[in-house]
């Protein structure tokens, strides 16, 4: 009789797991695809250099390959300290960052600069995870 109980709970312990198991995938699914998304239409605020006055918005998911870089886009501008860029089409963006399209068909993959002060925290902690650590003072 004991031995049956015994049975009858590791069966159902092993369902419950598998259970759990299950409701992890779906969750991982489900909430984590929506909370990418949403991840992805988050503005994230650019610049075409860092002292330019244009403000531009793009959307995470268009941002490409972030980087620590001390050459800004447009005319290459070398700066002191490493800060965040990134590429995205210039299509993409919305605003007015100094860019023009005039020197050829686009759009353009451009180069572009992202300053903490234009981001929520949310993003730039984000930025900073796909980038590796703040390198600005790295180099004093
Ligand atoms: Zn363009």
């Amino acid at each position: 009789m004991t031995k049956m109980i015994e049975v009858v709970l590791k069966s159902l312990w092993r369902m419950l797991r598998l259970a759990l198991w299950l409701i992890g995938i779906m969750l991982r699914f489900t909430f984590g695809l929506a909370w990418q998304q949403t991840f992805g239409r988050s503005n994230v605020y650019v610049r075409r250099d860092w002292d330019d006055l244009g403000v531009g918005r793009v959307r995470w998911a268009d941002l490409n390959d972030p980087r620590w870089d001390t050459v800004s886009g447009g005319a290459p501008v070398e700066n002191l300290l490493p800060l965040l860029h990134a590429y995205v089409w210039c299509d993409k963006v919305r605003g007015k960052i100094g860019h023009s399209c005039a020197h050829g068909p686009g759009p353009h993959n451009i180069k572009v600069c992202m300053l903490r002060d234009d981001n929520s925290r949310r993003i730039w902690r984000r930025l900073l995870k796909s980038v590796g650590p703040d390198r600005r003072f790295q180099n004093l």
